[in-house]
Order: structure tokens, then C-alpha cells, then sequence
């Protein structure tokens, strides 16, 4: 047999992980890596935080899981936690980034559905756009790469080019029911929308009756220095889909909405057999007891100008890099090379980052870095450019 037992989608790289602690990353053998991926946005408080550890042993020790069809104490006082925290009225768990999309958008036709508007059922969605790997989220992005071999797919949505507010405003027709867009780009390059562009969108929005759907998965969760990048726009959504970071490395996600946009999402209307089940409340809990409060987040937004500001002295030493772009700790170093290339040779210098469109760099370190990982990301990043420079010269 030719195929690996593993379904071969991922091109599986030779880092081998088998342990972790704060920022760095360990293989059977011991070799050691400075995580400046925090798998994708997730690992938000490093790896092994004791506060987080602590929470999912004890609640796994007392219930692990029980049906959405029982009440569940744990999944309200989160959902409450969430409420107070937010613009939201209302809080659906799931188990993914791409489940919390899916549910973001269900309520947003459900709302048109139940207020008599049935034929608004389209999502105007923007270019280079990333929501997730199910048959809705990727016929929401005109990313070839992730539509390939999965078409024909629905037309649900409209896409049309990020940041540019006129092409938004001609997309809309009687069968829109609102926009979906990411407010920083993260799988597209670290492309953070303009201000003009979201408070376009909501004021649309506003103007039309549709629902402003913001996708968080990435920079939400105090990754940008808020609790939600939206927040440093002024801008609020109807509805918003988180995942990544609130789990802190436990798969969890969650669709928040205000009252008004969830009117269509009564009893019966959706449904997932894990989302919100204890183990994963537990995890949510202990990530916002620790990354929701002002102190925390003053220190992401202190750490984020370091280290870009670290990453800008950087960048006139090597004709590699661009620039650097970003919000907080999602940060893009944009190459004058193929970004895949950067990321693979920099494994080699024991730096973990990751590549995105546009030949960036994502740079998602955990939140919970000090200023020595700032100067090790930093130096690795100039041993790897040097090297990158000299493997073009051979
Ligand atoms: C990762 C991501 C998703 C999908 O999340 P999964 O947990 O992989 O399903 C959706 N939207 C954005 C912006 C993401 O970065």
C-alpha cells in the first residue's frame, strides 16, 4: 500500500515535537525550539502554562463531558464571562475555527430567515480571505489553492477585493445578507484591515440591514493587544467567530451575537455534540483568567512595539526583508523571497515561525514572552536571513 496511514494532506515537516514548556518546543532527542508559531495563534500562554495544566487535570479528574441535551453550569458561567467581556448577547461553543465560522454564519441567514427576508442569503466575503478547511468556509475565500478539486461549490458568498470598501458596497443586492471579514488578515499575510474599510463595512451594514460578521479565530483572544482586534477599530460586529487562543491548545471555539442577530437561532436551529462541553470550559476559563485582564494585555501591547521595533532595527540589515506589518503580537515580516523557503531554513536555526500569502512571515509568538525571547527570535531571524542570502548566492 502507497498511502500512509496518516491521510498524507499536510506536507509534514521534520520538526517531531514531543514536549513543550513556556516558549520552546523539545523532540525525543532534545533538540529545542524557540515557538514563535504557538501552533498557528493557539498556544497563547506557552506550553505547560500551570495555571491552564492545573484547570483541564482537575476538571478531566471531575467530569470530562456530558450532552448539550443536560444543563450545563460550566458552559453558562463561560458564556456569561464571554457576554460581560463583549460586545455579544449570546454565545454558541464549538469545537473549531472553522465550526464557530459556520455557525457565525448560520446566524446571520437565520436573522433574515426569521424577520421575513428569506432570499438574503449571500455573504459578501473578501479576497485572500482564510475561514476555515469545511465546503462552506472555503467557498467563502477565492483562494485557488484551498477551493481546488472541491468545486462546484454553493454559491454563498461574494467575494470581492480585501480592503476596498466601493467594490463592497457594489456587491450588495436583495441577496446579501451581510459581510464576513477577517479585520487582520492572518492566513492571507498579516494584512490588517484599513480603519476607513471596517467602519465602511459596519456603516453599510447599518444602512442596509445587514449583519457585520467579524472573523477572530486569529486575532482575537488578546493576540493584538485588546481582547478583540475589532476594539482598536471602533468598530462593533453583529456577530463574531472565535477559536485559536481561547482554548490555549484545548480545540474550542466559539460564535458570539448580539440578541438582535441571533433572533433566528432558536431550538432546533443548530447543534454539535462536544461544543462546550466541560473539559473545554474549563480551558476557556483559565485562558481568560489570565489573558483577559487590562495588566495582560498593557503587556501584550509593550511586548508587540518591542518586538516590532526589534524587527524594524533588523530590517535595513538584510535586503530580504521588507517590512514588518501587524497588530500587537500577530505580526508579518513581508520578504523580497519565498517566505515557505525562510520558514523551513529558520526550523534549522531552531526558530519556529510561519509562512502566510504574500511571502510574509507570521510572527505569533505565545503572549507570555519576555524580552530574551525577543533578542533569540531576532538573532535567529538574522542567522537565517544570512543563510538565506548565501543558499540564492551558491
Ligand atoms: C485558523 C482559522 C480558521 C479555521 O480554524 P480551524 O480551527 O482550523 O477550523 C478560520 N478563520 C481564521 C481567520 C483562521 O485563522
Amino acid at each position: 500500500m502507497a498511502i500512509s496511514p496518516l491521510m498524507p494532506v499536510y506536507p509534514r515537516c521534520e520538526v517531531a515535537p514531543v514536549r513543550g514548556e513556556g516558549c520552546y518546543l523539545y523532540d525525543a532527542a532534545g533538540k529545542e525550539w524557540l515557538d514563535f508559531a504557538s501552533g498557528i495563534a493557539v498556544n497563547l500562554l506557552g506550553h505547560g502554562h500551570p495555571h491552564l495544566t492545573a484547570a483541564i487535570q482537575k476538571q478531566a479528574a471531575t467530569l470530562m463531558h456530558v450532552s448539550n441535551l443536560y444543563g450545563s453550569p460550566q458552559q453558562q458561567s463561560v458564556a456569561e464571562r464571554l457576554v460581560a467581556l463583549t460586545f455579544a448577547d449570546t454565545v454558541f461553543f464549538t469545537n473549531s475555527g472553522a465550526e464557530a465560522v459556520e455557525c457565525a454564519v448560520k446566524t446571520a441567514r437565520a436573522y433574515h430567515y426569521a424577520t421575513g427576508n428569506p432570499q438574503k442569503y449571500r455573504l459578501i466575503t473578501f479576497s485572500n480571505a482564510f475561514h476555515g478547511r469545511t465546503l462552506a468556509t472555503i467557498s467563502a475565500t477565492d483562494q485557488e489553492k484551498l477551493r481546488k478539486g472541491f468545486e462546484p461549490l454553493p454559491d454563498w458568498f461574494h467575494v470581492v477585493p480585501f480592503d476596498d470598501l466601493a467594490a463592497a458596497e457594489a456587491a450588495i443586492d436583495d441577496s446579501v445578507a451581510g459581510f464576513l471579514v477577517e479585520p487582520i488578515q492572518g492566513e492571507g499575510g498579516v494584512r490588517p484591515a484599513s480603519a476607513a474599510f471596517l467602519k465602511g463595512l459596519r456603516d453599510l451594514a447599518d444602512r442596509h440591514g445587514l449583519m457585520l460578521v467579524l472573523d477572530e479565530v486569529q486575532c482575537g483572544v488578546s493576540r493584538t493587544g485588546t481582547l478583540f482586534a475589532h476594539e482598536q477599530y471602533g468598530v462593533t460586529p453583529d456577530i463574531m467567530a472565535i477559536a485559536k487562543g481561547i482554548g490555549g491548545g484545548f480545540p474550542v471555539g466559539a460564535c458570539l451575537a448580539t440578541e438582535k442577530a441571533a433572533t433566528g437561532m432558536v431550538a432546533g436551529t443548530h447543534g454539535s455534540t462536544y461544543g462546550g462541553n466541560p473539559l473545554a470550559m474549563a480551558a476557556v476559563n483559565a485562558v481568560l483568567d489570565v489573558a483577559a485582564t487590562p495588566e495582560f494585555l498593557a503587556q501584550v501591547r509593550e511586548k508587540g512595539d518591542r518586538l516590532r521595533a526589534a524587527l524594524e532595527q533588523m530590517i535595513p540589515n538584510h535586503a530580504l526583508f521588507d517590512h514588518v506589518r501587524g497588530m500587537g503580537l500577530m505580526l508579518g515580516l513581508k520578504l523580497n523571497g519565498d517566505s515557505r523557503a525562510f520558514v523551513s531554513l529558520a526550523r534549522k536555526f531552531g526558530l519556529l515561525l510561519v509562512a502566510a500569502g504574500d511571502n510574509v512571515v507570521r510572527i505569533l509568538p505565545p503572549l507570555v514572552i519576555e524580552e530574551h525571547h525577543i533578542r533569540e527570535c531576532v538573532e535567529k531571524l538574522s542567522a537565517t536571513a544570512a543563510a538565506f542570502d548565501d543558499r540564492e548566492a551558491a
